[in-house]
């Protein structure tokens, strides 16, 4: 019970909220706060992430209904998947079963995977993907350069966005080799017909180069950092307009 969820807004180029991602959180009675890029990896190798992951995406899920009930749309939320979860034979099921016991429309929901997804069984992952596809479920490529076999699984996730990952956002204004990386991640993702994301924007300069290049989706502390529910909800409060679900 001592997880909790945080929801970070990604923007579009006019400022317009398309998605939130949902970050988990664990402030540790004793330890301080703990970051997921530490214990996820433990949790799976415990194999606790499977009832960790089953918790975000039923909280990612009544949180985006009670957003709804404040009259505040229909906001979609991206939750991060782990391969042992996607992998998993019952991940289908438990995710049908989340939507229905939840009642959020599959359209507001978001799933972003990583490369290690496709790493061990790539057939049965395209076929979960394409019953992904079916169920109106939008699926991101996370973390983009990041990874092996980069343009392999690019090319079989047949996903709808890609997530540059921050490693390279970072760097973006004093790095030629960086802008050389995001730039051609833009041009492939938009001739692949996919939307594309900068993560991790957090200067003006960055800003400008993305858009620049014909970045779409921006993400970062320079537009809003991972927040509480309430602190979302002030947050959408205050912002203009809601870009609906596609
Ligand atoms: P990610 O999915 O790539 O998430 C983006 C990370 O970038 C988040 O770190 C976010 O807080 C951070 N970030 C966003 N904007 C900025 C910025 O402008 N500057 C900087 N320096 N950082 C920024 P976080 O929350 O620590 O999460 C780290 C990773 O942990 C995530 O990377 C994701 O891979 C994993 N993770 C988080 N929540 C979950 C979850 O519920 N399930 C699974 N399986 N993994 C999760
Ligand atoms: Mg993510
Ligand atoms: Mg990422």
């Amino acid at each position: 019970d001592e997880f909790e969820l945080y929801y970070q807004p990604l923007l579009n180029r006019n400022g317009q909220l398309v998605s939130v991602e949902a970050l988990l959180r664990w402030p540790h009675p004793t330890k301080g706060f703990i970051s997921p890029a530490r214990f996820i990896p433990l949790a799976e190798a415990s194999g606790q992430i499977m009832p960790i992951s089953e918790w975000v995406l039923k909280r990612a899920c009544l949180d985006m209904q009670a957003l709804t009930l404040e009259g505040l749309g229909r906001v979609q939320v991206a939750v991060n998947l782990s391969p042992l979860q996607f992998n998993r034979a019952s991940f289908l099921t438990t995710l049908r079963q989340t939507l229905l016991d939840t009642g959020l429309p599959p359209e507001q929901l978001s799933l972003e995977l990583t490369e290690g997804i496709l790493m061990d069984n790539t057939e049965a992952a395209i076929d979960t993907l394409q019953a992904l596809r079916s169920m109106q479920i939008s699926v991101s490529i996370d973390d983009f350069g990041t990874g092996f076999a980069s343009l392999l699984y690019v090319r079989d996730l047949r996903a709808c966005r890609l997530k540059v990952d921050q490693r390279f956002v970072g760097s973006l204004d004093h790095d030629a080799r960086d802008r050389a990386i995001v730039s051609h991640a833009i041009s492939l993702a938009d001739s692949l017909g996919m939307e594309v994301l900068a993560e991790g924007v957090e200067t003006a300069e960055q800003e400008r180069l993305l858009v620049e290049m014909g970045c779409h989706l921006v993400q970062g502390f320079r537009y809003a950092r991972p927040k509480r529910l309430p602190e979302l909800v002030e947050w959408l409060k205050r912002k203009p307009s809601i870009h609906p679900c596609p």
